[in-house]
């Protein structure tokens, strides 16, 4: 294919032939990596949360303890693990039936584009003596007095007049370099910067909806909450299709409407779901660089797991803008209602110990006291995991669980209602 100089005077852009882009791996497409990295990102990240947890590493830093992720959640950690790789089936298959329709990827192309970037910008340069002149500068005696030591400036005065272009038309080093960075970095940090707002925007009214909706509440979001102690890979703990409407559609609206490349979604997918997996981590680092760039994180979106919060914190996963805009941003104390919580559990933790003692046969009242000391401690998690899966599991049969799920529902529906910030007025 060939183009050629459109303007006058304007340097012309170079000529490019298209040729298909190999993948970068020999032994899988662009496209199936696209759709497995996210994947094992999840559970690369997960692992090493899971050991954190399970080894108790930095108990510091956690949001709750060992005892409150034993009594509190409401799902086994089999059922998380299982209804998270459903959801991950249906993601890969979105997103391999995604790939077809997309176009193969060309390459041959990138010095084209980057002239078409400094030929805007030679074109901008036109500008420039007419503003200055506008504040009164007389922008080519200015030029000529800079030519010897600032020949780029001078050009630049000149609206985009180069001497050493006497002989045809070039661009400047600066023009090129310019127009490089913006090919190459802005415009891509462009669409990441559009993909995140569009997926936090997606998130936020589908998340909130939910929330509002009593029928879309009990029939798909009330899973996710059954986790009032969030842990890693608990973070796409989903009904499939919320999973599906959620997190698959929203990331591929992102990168259909951005049109991002196959490899920048390599790190959009995989960055979004990492930052969906550190939020329901369960523990707040003193140094968290992503904090600092985006204000969600694993303490934030915790509250909302809490019945206390659950009306609240509802954006996900990058900012917190639309919480801000929608009123729904939590603002009170949280230190107390963690700290109940806490005590809470341990007491359940240390009332179970003590039945198991009085079951005991006489004589082993000082063995089952110095057990129940250990077993109030943090190593807890490490128990077997027979016990964990009947301490962490409280649901007896299907019935029993939606009935206990309803009352849950009408609990957070209504009784806790009228505590939202400005959410019900709204609405
Ligand atoms: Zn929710
Ligand atoms: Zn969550």
């Amino acid at each position: 294919m060939a183009a050629a100089n459109t303007s006058y005077e304007l340097p012309p852009l170079p000529e490019y032939t298209l040729r298909p882009q190999p993948p970068l791996l020999s032994w899988i497409s662009d496209e199936a990596l696209a759709a497995a990295l996210p994947v094992v990102a999840y559970w690369a990240v997960s692992l090493v949360y899971h050991l954190i947890d399970v080894y108790d590493l930095f108990s510091k830093y956690r949001l709750h303890t060992p005892a409150e992720v034993l009594k509190r959640n409401h799902v086994t950690r089999y059922e998380v693990f299982r209804d998270v790789i459903i959801q991950q089936i249906i993601q890969t298959f979105a997103a391999l039936a995604l790939s077809w329709y997309d176009e193969v990827a060309h390459i041959g192309k990138a010095d084209y584009d980057i002239a078409w970037y400094a030929q805007k910008l030679r074109l901008a340069q036109r500008a420039v003596p007419v503003v200055l002149s506008g504040v009164g500068v007389n922008s080519a005696a200015l030029a000529a007095k800079v030519a010897a030591s600032q020949p780029a400036l001078a050009g630049v005065l000149r609206g985009g007049h180069y001497f050493h272009e006497s002989v045809a038309p070039a661009f400047a080093g600066w023009e090129l370099a310019v127009a490089s960075a913006l090919y190459w970095y802005a415009i891509p940090a462009l669409q990441f910067t559009a993909g995140i707002i569009i997926i936090d925007t997606w998130e936020y009214m589908l998340h909130r909806a939910m929330h509002m909706n009593k029928w879309l509440y009990v029939t798909f979001h009330s899973r996710h909450h059954r986790l009032y102690v969030p842990y890693a890979y608990g973070a796409l703990y989903n009904h499939p299709f919320e999973g599906f409407l959620l997190d698959t559609l929203g990331a591929g609206l992102a990168y259909l409407v951005t049109g991002m490349t196959v490899r920048q979604s390599w790190f959009f997918f995989s960055g979004s779901t990492i930052k969906t997996v550190l939020d329901h981590s369960g523990y707040e680092f003193p140094y968290d660089p992503l904090h600092w760039i985006f204000p969600n994180n694993a303490a934030y979106h915790d509250i909302h797991h809490q019945s206390w919060g659950i009306k609240t914190n509802f954006s996900q996963p990058f900012f917190v803008f639309w919480d801000r805009i929608g009123g729904t941003m939590y603002t009170g104390n949280v230190e107390e209602k963690y700290e109940r919580a806490r005590r809470i559990a341990d007491q359940k933790v240390a009332q179970e110990e003590e039945n198991k003692a009085k079951a005991m046969p006489n004589g082993s009242a000082v063995a089952s006291a110095i057990e129940l000391d250990e077993n109030v401690r943090p190593q807890q998690i490490s128990a077997p995991r027979s016990t964990r899966r009947k301490a962490s599991s409280i649901s007896q049969s299907p019935a029993d669980n939606f009935k206990g799920l309803r009352n849950k529902v009408n609990e957070s529906l209504h009784g806790k209602r009228a505590n939202v910030l400005g959410v019900e007025s709204s609405h």
